[in-house]
């Protein structure tokens, strides 16, 4: 059996199908394992998670399970615990805000679910009469909750997330925490006695005898039972690996509809911390929504003089291009904008370009207009026979766009296999 992944998905179907006494060899292009699990340790002292960080929702969420089965530090953040600035510096009432726009979406998406076709949210709110009503003030605030609370939540732009299902996921309840000494330490736990293969990215699979021939891009060839593909929606839709028999029309559709969304990070270190330290998010209505608009500060929970800006879809994909240094000085910027002039400069940046990733293209998926929940359905499972089949988060139709939803997903695939 082949796992092609080293993700949570690969990791975790590789665990409990080795568990069973399954012989598995997990293959993994990259030179470390845990895939959107990244742990950064540039910093002394101070791990930075540069893809997942949160367990969302730790109310019987199986990552609870697994930090507790390793005793793993956990430190948790509140939306409670906010602050919001206008682009001069001044205090926002972003509760307002969000009532607004919360208001507004739910009025433009009863209109589109009252029809036949789906449409994007975007195109359903800007002909809502809500929206034409509203001043340029209003639609500023709008907008920026619109980036918020769904381009960084789901990945897509608005424009592109469906207003029928973008938010068609589940939550578990229990508040957020994150990893202080890093997300890593689940991906070592899950991975501890597993036969994995780095530096091996497969390039083509196909099926041979009752089996699959994997080959790699070196042109080594390695033959199987069964393939489980848990690499990224990204790389399903860019072709990077060729299948030697198409794949079921539903699930080459899947690959197609379902959006790949982008959330990158902005992790800045300073030599002391220059902002209140009693808040863990702050919000910035800037000059251009969706811009230096999102933060979290570490110096609540750690004291560490830590700040992490977010930037999601489409102002993701447009700073990519940007040197470490140019994004350390717009950050700077901002911040100035926000705290004033004498805003200390940062003394180490670490920027992540998650569309860039030629493992990934992109950091998860989302609903798409034309995505329904059969969507995900059609993606995961079985293909050619029984001989492939798939898992990563895009296949979880419930949580998917998340670690626990890979987790989730690579667990039933090794059930559905196992039963098999
Ligand atoms: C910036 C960012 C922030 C996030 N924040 C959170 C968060 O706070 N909380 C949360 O719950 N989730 C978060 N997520 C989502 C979460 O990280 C992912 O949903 C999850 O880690 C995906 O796991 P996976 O196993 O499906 O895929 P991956 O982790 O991507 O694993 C797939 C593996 O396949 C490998 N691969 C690709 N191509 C090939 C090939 N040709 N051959 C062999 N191997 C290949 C990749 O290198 C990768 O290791 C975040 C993601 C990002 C990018």
């Amino acid at each position: 059996m082949i796992v092609i992944g080293a993700g949570l998905a690969g990791l975790a179907a590789a665990r409990d199908l080795a568990a069973q006494g399954v012989k598995v060899t997990v293959l993994e292009a990259r030179n470390r394992i845990g895939g959107r699990i990244w742990t950064s340790n540039d910093w002394p002292g101070l791990p930075m998670d540069l893809g997942a960080s949160w367990i969302h929702g730790t109310k019987g969420n199986p990552l609870t399970k697994l930090a507790d089965a390793i005793g793993a530090k956990r430190l948790a953040t509140s939306y409670d615990s906010s602050m919001a600035l206008d682009a001069t510096g001044k205090a926002v009432d972003l509760a307002r805000a969000y009532a607004m726009a919360e208001n507004m979406i739910a009025a433009a998406r009863k209109k589109v679910e009252a029809r036949d076709a789906d449409q994007s949210l975007e195109a359903a709110l800007v002909v809502s009469s809500a929206w034409q009503k509203a001043g340029e003030d209003d639609r500023r605030l709008i907008r920026h909750v619109l980036n918020g609370s769904v381009e960084a939540e789901y990945g897509g732009a608005s424009s592109e997330v469906s207003a029928w299902f973008f938010d068609a996921s589940k939550d578990f309840g229990g508040g957020d925490v994150f990893f202080p000494g890093g997300f890593a330490q689940i991906v070592a736990h899950l991975a501890r006695g597993l036969a994995i293969r780095t530096s091996a990215p497969v390039a083509a699979i196909a099926p041979e005898g009752t089996g699959v021939a994997v080959s790699l891009r070196g042109g080594e060839i390695l033959r199987a039972g069964h393939a489980l593909v848990t690499v990224p929606l990204g790389v399903l839709k860019k072709g990077d690996i060729a299948f030697g028999r198409p794949l079921a029309t539903s699930r080459q559709r899947a690959i197609e509809t379902i959006g790949m969304g982008l959330l990158n990070k902005c992790w800045l270190r300073f030599d002391r911390v220059a902002w209140p330290a009693d808040v863990d998010w702050i919000e910035w209505v800037g000059p251009k929504p969706g811009y230096w608009s999102q933060w979290v500060s570490l110096a609540r929970v750690t004291g560490a003089p830590v700040l992490l800006a977010f930037h999601a879809a489409d102002a993701a994909r447009s700073l990519e291009p940007l040197s470490d240094a140019h994004m350390a000085n717009e950050a700077h910027r901002a911040l100035q904008s926000m705290f004033g002039s004498d805003f200390p400069a940062p003394n180490a940046v670490q920027v992540t370009r998650w569309a860039q990733d030629p493992f990934t293209h992109g950091a998860y998926s989302f609903n798409a207009v034309g995505t329904t929940p059969a969507t995900r359905k059609a993606l995961s499972g079985f293909d050619w026979d029984g001989r492939l089949s798939f898992a990563g988060e895009a296949c979880d139709g419930s949580y998917f766009g998340t670690a626990h939803g890979a987790l989730l997903s690579g667990q039933t695939a090794a059930q559905a296999v196992l039963a098999l």
